[in-house]
């Protein structure tokens, strides 16, 4: 199956001939050679190589390559070739793990197979040689063919050394989708609290590119033990009954549902924050719960306190602001009535520009599809809020085209004109007075025109 790997692009080939013309051996390694053998080659190359460092960049420059010292410490030089960069690392293995993360030492060696030997899963623990083709130890091609993720040698001893692999493994077979293979995964259930070690932004970056897979849903159904212990919060979801006619699954299923449901509605162009509100828009409902006298579960209040503990937890993975602000603006109104009437659509728009200034309009469309995702995750008689919310986004398109106002920097009379009809001294006062005029246009039905606003105000 060589002939399937695409030509090694030349610029990479440049770096393996300057090292071995020096006397060392190299290979090309990790996920070039695994996409590659998938029959797409657009990722970056990594080399390794039998050269100490100081070796390396010397043989490198010798060729006519820039080089830059990016990672001496664990071996790594970056070349620059026909100006894009290689990394070039020594082969080595890693030292004891105390941390369940980091090495505490990495070690230099001379063969290329204990390099493998300490990488990840086995098909990424693969090296290529334009001459010598495909040295797969582990047989990771076998299982880029048969859709396993696998770790190389024993998964429990490997999770155990750095338990970020736990979502890395996830990460990789969401990608493709990919089963876990048998024994790797019962690992990942048991190795999973040890996440509880890795640092927060880590498991930021992991969950972020699984959310970019498209298949977080996945992720969640078939690694549950892996996802609650990156959030632990999710945990009170699993099993949590919702005594609501609404609903025909647990919070963890429902939102499980709505996490793929958000792909079916934007056909996987879901931006993070839509995906993010999606995961955590029930987050409070089992703090929230009430009965009522009838048995049925209420959940009052849900939407705001879930928006705090969203904000919570994607501040602590450092998740960027801009996200978090939306998630929870989504998050918060998930459960606001919108109907096709003028006067609601305005009103969303309003709210939606308060949380978010500057991006209302976006949002309210986004708020539609987790509205849509939502309705998709309860019991089936609620599916057909779906089209209700076709006329809903038709009305909000409707609104935008005419321009609806989000905010009183949309009112066709400004601050200046406010202080003029009505005398005031600059202020507070002229703001709530524009404010006056924005709820008159919304709700009232007051058109925003400067005729209008301007009667209005000699009016009251
Ligand atoms: P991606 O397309 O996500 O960048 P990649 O395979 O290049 O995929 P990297 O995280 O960039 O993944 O790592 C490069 C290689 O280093 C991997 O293919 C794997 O062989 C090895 N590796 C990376 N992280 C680990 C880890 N935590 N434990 C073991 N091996 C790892
Ligand atoms: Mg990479």
């Amino acid at each position: 199956m060589i002939e399937r790997i695409p030509e090694l692009p030349a610029y990479a080939a440049r770096v393996l001939d300057a090292l071995e013309a020096a006397g060392f051996e190299a290979w090309v390694v990790g996920g070039w050679v695994r996409d590659a053998l998938l029959g797409s080659a657009s990722h970056d190359v990594d080399v390794c190589s039998s050269a100490p460092w100081r070796d390396a960049e010397q043989a490198l420059r010798a060729a006519g390559l820039a080089v830059h010292e990016t990672g001496t410490q664990h071996g790594t030089v970056t070349a620059v070739s026909d100006g894009k960069p290689v990394e070039v690392t020594t082969y080595r293995v890693d030292g004891e793990y105390s941390d369940a993360r980091h090495p505490d030492s990495v070690r230099f060696v001379t063969d290329v197979r204990e390099d493998l030997a300490r990488r990840d899963f086995t098909i990424n623990a693969m090296a290529y040689h334009p001459e010598r083709g495909l040295l797969d130890p582990y047989g990771g091609e076998a299982d880029l063919a048969a859709g396993l993720v696998r770790a190389v040698g024993d998964p429990r001893e490997r999770f155990d050394e750095d338990a970020l692999r736990v979502l890395r493994a996830v990460r990789f077979a969401a990608r493709y989708g990919f089963s876990v293979e048998q024994a790797t995964h019962e690992a990942l259930a048991e190795f999973a609290p040890r996440l509880a070690f890795i640092a927060q932004e880590r498991i930021g970056q992991e969950l972020t590119g699984i959310f970019a897979t498209g298949r977080m849903a996945w992720a969640l159904e078939s690694e549950r033990d892996v996802m609650v212990a990156a959030i632990p919060e999710l945990a009170e979801l699993v099993g949590f009954a919702q005594n609501s006619r609404y609903h025909d699954r647990d919070a963890f299923a429902h939102t499980a549902a709505v996490v793929g449901g958000m792909e079916t509605v934007t056909a996987g162009c879901a931006n993070d924050a839509m995906r993010w509100s999606a995961l955590l828009h029930d987050i409070a409902k089992p703090a929230c719960y009430s009965e009522d006298i009838a048995g049925h579960g209420h959940f009052f209040g849900h939407p705001e306190l879930g928006a705090d503990i969203a904000k919570r937890i994607m501040r602590r993975m450092a998740i960027p602001t801009e996200v978090i602000r939306e998630t929870c603006a989504l998050i918060k109104l998930h459960d606001y009535p919108v109907t096709e009437k003028t006067r609601s659509i305005r009103r969303t728009l309003m709210r939606c520009e308060e949380l978010c200034p500057g991006r209302g309009t976006a949002l309210a469309f986004e708020l539609l599809d987790l509205k849509r995702a939502d309705a998709l995750g309860k019991a089936p008689h609620c599916w057909s809020y779906c089209s209700e919310l076709d006329g809903v986004s038709a009305a909000l398109r409707r609104e935008v085209h005419a321009k609806a106002p989000l905010s009183v920097r949309d009112l066709a009379v400004n601050g200046g004109d406010v202080i003029r009809e009505r005398g005031l001294a600059p202020g507070p006062g002229v703001g709530a007075v524009l404010q006056g005029l924005l709820s008159a246009v919304v709700e009232d039905g007051v058109p925003n025109t400067r005729d209008a606003l301007l009667e209005l105000l000699r009016l009251d």
